[in-house]
């Protein structure tokens, strides 16, 4: 375990700048490793020891290691994450032509983001795209990333709003347009017998005509590269940490398996829309991640019994203590950045954890040779939630919530450290049976 593991996590973070980036960069890592693709809509023929993937939408993926006994006999070690991150995502027929040519981007917001930080950044667009092709039924998907600068959200100057600094409340519809230059006549002109911005660029970036392109999913994303922070680099920033540094750590465990066979099936599963409550037919909310362990090897009563057998990580990253905000705390669980993994925990069962998940946890983390943090919420702060108990309302697994404490959870960029990356690839790697 070394600093290649964060120079990896950089790297990843970079290629991934929406969820079906972040899915493919998973299915190129695993095929590399030698894991074999399914497709939902063939039978599968799988063999004890055999390394696979599967995914759902392009967006969530779930890979796995097929055990030498039967999961209703050695069960499933489980790690879940999320692929999606608050951003915004551009709309049809998006542009908005305004004075001297200026065009701006008609967007949604996606998740509950920190608006403020999206301002007066190099911003990019990335997604994918639906193209014509003879079946209608079947339009051929492509994914985009522009990777260069195209579009800001410029801020509003002080000079016409002196109270800016003392409380900014900001309108999606009005203040967060991006804007990606400006034209002559001539050119926007050409640019609407081109299906308007937003069609000509994707057009040029595929090498494809504009007419062809039937829709898009594209959010924008900041270009700043991921980068360490701190005097002593102990800090990795990027956008999108929560939860792609979850789904990475599990996908460098599972890499970091190679060979090794164990009984119990290891399966890593990365749903999307956890940002906006998961009930989609690729989040969590979905029956597809338990069709997956069905079609693994426990089918029927067998799923019940390998469910009994089974235990679940689901990771999500949590709240580090700040030091500007200490009263937002609790007084004595609030994990620190370096601190180690976090072990999640709420009395109101907003967390899958319990005494008894949270003890094997424990007891991992030990066996790993790393720290442990807990982190349960000020009692007068209400709090967030994830996937964990979303996902148990179609299994009803064991297992606990965690995560690696971070800075600015949903800004445009968040802050983690490097030293609590590495131990939760560490406590994954003993989990997976290394
Ligand atoms: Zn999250």
């Amino acid at each position: 375990m070394s600093k290649d593991n964060i120079k990896r996590l950089l790297d990843w973070l970079d290629a991934s700048p929406s969820c079906f980036q972040a899915v493919d960069t998973i299915s190129r890592e695993l095929e590399n490793a030698g894991f074999v693709r399914l497709n939902e809509e063939e039978s599968w023929q799988l063999t004890p020891g055999g390394k696979y993937y599967t995914t759902k939408n392009s967006s969530a993926i779930a890979a796995f290691i097929c055990g030498t006994a039967s999961p209703a006999e050695a069960g499933f070690r489980i790690i879940t994450s999320h692929s999606d991150s608050p951003c915004f995502k551009i709309k049809p027929n998006a542009e908005i032509i305004g004075d001297g040519g200026v065009v701006s981007l008609n967007v949604e917001k996606y998740g509950g983001g920190i608006l403020y930080t999206w301002f007066d950044r190099p911003l990019s667009v990335a997604g994918r795209v639906m193209l014509r092709t003879a079946d209608p039924f079947a339009p051929e998907e492509r994914l985009v990333d522009v990777k260069r600068p195209v579009a800001t959200i410029p801020h509003i100057a002080f000079h016409f709003n002196r109270a800016v600094n003392e409380g900014n409340p900001l309108s999606v519809q009005k203040d967060m347009k991006p804007v990606v230059g400006y034209f002559s006549d001539a050119e926007l002109e050409e640019m609407k017998r081109h299906g308007g911005f937003v069609k000509s660029l994707i057009a040029d970036e595929l090498c494809v005509d504009h007419s062809d392109i039937l829709d898009y999913e594209l959010c924008l994303y900041p270009c700043e590269k991921a980068g360490i922070v701190g005097a002593a680099g102990e800090y990795f920033q990027s956008g999108r940490i929560d939860d792609l540094s979850m789904a990475f750590a599990s996908l460098e465990a599972l890499l970091g398996m190679k060979d090794a066979v164990t009984e119990c099936t290891r399966i890593m599963g990365v749903f999307d829309n956890e940002e906006t409550g998961s009930g989609t037919k690729q989040g969590a909310h979905s029956p597809w991640f338990r069709s997956v362990m069905e079609r693994i090897g426990a089918p029927g009563e067998e799923l019940h019994r390998a469910v009994a057998r089974s235990f679940m990580i689901s990771a999500d990253d949590a709240h580090a203590w700040h030091p500007n905000y200490n009263e937002k705390y609790d007084p004595t669980n609030h994990p620190v950045i370096g601190g180690g993994p976090v072990i999640k925990i709420n009395a109101n069962c907003k967390y899958m954890t319990d005494a008894q998940s949270a003890a094997v946890f424990r007891r991992l983390c030990e066996e790993a040779g790393v720290k442990c943090q807990s982190f349960v919420n000020h009692s007068d702060v209400a709090g967030g939630s994830t996937l964990g108990n979303i996902l148990t309302g179609q299994l009803p697994l064991r297992g606990v919530d965690m995560g690696c404490a971070i800075w600015a959870m949903h800004s445009a960029r968040e802050t983690a450290g490097v030293s609590d990356h590495l131990d939760t690839v560490k406590v994954f790697s003993r989990f997976y049976g290394a």
